[in-house]
């Protein structure tokens, strides 16, 4: 037995690039511009290029990005967003931020992301947008989402948040709607030193709308012509960032190679994640299914083994969205989901002998829990 078994190891990978990060840091501190600026400048730029999109917008967050992808949708009050309740609370929050209804269409079993078939009949008229969940690094079924919304005359906006340089049927995800939304927060595939986000769009218009609300709703200074927010993202993180993206594709890869072996390891003791056919699946998170999840999940803490749950509660079960008037059963694949998954230690830099000892633990103890 090793010490700890660590869910995720962000020092790991901050040793393969100090001597970029502190160089850009130490660039930074020399410069003393702190926000937007020109570092910033140069992330976004880099960013475009890397997303395949014509434009990009840095904010402080990815629940920032998704709020300000919205509002620059003209989603408001008295709308309806239609999402899946297997997620982060910060899609559904930021739907609320807006003003708007967070309307919730249960998952696909196998792919654990919105099910495209139970969407048509979510559709009001007062819905505006879609935002489906690219969940653990998995693409949505992007082609019939596109096609139920062009139809019906709404927005597509990404939750791309988990969903760095993963692909739907050969594109990136980020260029699968009509706008998209990433999180640099310091776990995800590509993460900043503090909080970040980032929104993609194609679309001129909507890009000058975000950055004018990100910054205060200013074009010039002092001068509000809405209502805007202090979502800028800093210089810092822009910097550091800078040094990650051209690193991000070795990542990716590495998460896909533990990922293949984890497959090895476990398919014959667990239900292990599906990538889909039209997928490339990126693992921010590797979700095995057991129906005795938490004795699992105990065992292995035991064992000195770190997982985590991602999401123990379905968002349309969330204290915070009683007054949406949301029964249990109501989706009844996303509830078992949330019964079931137990995400599996998954970075980059993982140990090979902790990756054995995990899928060796695993075994033994699903074994053991349901003995
Ligand atoms: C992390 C995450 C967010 C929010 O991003 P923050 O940067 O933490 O604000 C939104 N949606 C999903 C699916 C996420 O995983």
């Amino acid at each position: 037995m090793s010490g700890v078994i660590p869910f995720v190891d962000l020092k790991a990978q901050y040793r393969t690039i100090q001597p970029e990060v502190d160089a850009a840091v130490a660039r930074v501190l020399a410069s003393c511009e702190f926000v937007l600026g020109p570092e910033v400048a140069a992330f976004e730029a880099a960013a475009a290029e890397w997303s395949g999109a014509a434009h990009a917008v840095a904010v402080n967050s990815g629940t920032s990005a998704l709020h300000l992808a919205l509002l620059a949708s003209g989603v408001g009050p008295g709308d309806e967003v239609i999402t899946t309740p297997l997620t982060f609370i910060a899609t559904a929050a930021a739907i609320a931020y807006a003003g708007a209804r967070p309307v919730f269409v249960d998952v696909d079993d196998r792919s654990m992301t919105i099910d495209q078939a139970r969407i048509e009949a979510a559709i009001t008229p007062q819905t505006r947008a879609i935002v489906p969940v690219h969940l653990y690094g998995q693409p949505a079924d992007m082609a019939p989402i596109r096609a139920i919304a062009r139809a019906r005359g709404v927005t597509v906006i990404e939750d791309a948040a988990q969903a760095h340089g993963a692909e739907y049927e050969g594109r990136r995800c980020g260029t699968l709607g009509d706008i998209a939304c990433f999180s640099f927060y310091p776990g995800k595939n590509l993460g900043a030193y503090g909080e970040g986000g980032l929104v993609v769009t194609d679309d001129p218009q909507r890009a000058h709308i975000m950055r004018m609300l990100r910054d205060w709703g200013q074009e010039r200074k002092y001068e509000h012509l809405r209502l805007g927010f202090n979502y800028r993202m800093d210089a810092l993180q822009a910097a550091i960032l800078g040094v990650k993206l051209p690193c991000l594709e070795a990542w990716t890869d590495a998460r896909r190679a533990r990922a293949a072996r984890y497959d090895e390891l476990l398919r014959d003791v667990v239900r292990i994640p599906e990538e889909m056919p039209y997928a490339r699946h990126v693992y921010h998170v590797y979700a095995i299914r057991t129906a005795a999840r938490d004795a699992l999940r105990e065992r292995l803490a035991a064992r000195g083994i770190q997982t985590g749950i991602h999401y123990p509660i379905p968002v349309h079960l969330q204290p915070a969205f009683a007054h949406l008037d949301y029964r249990e059963g109501a989706f009844p694949v996303a509830e078992a989901a949330a019964r079931e998954v137990l995400s599996l230690p998954m970075y980059a830099e993982m140990p090979d002998a902790h990756q054995l000892e995990i899928a060796a633990a695993v075994a033994e103890e699903v074994h053991a829990a349901v003995c």
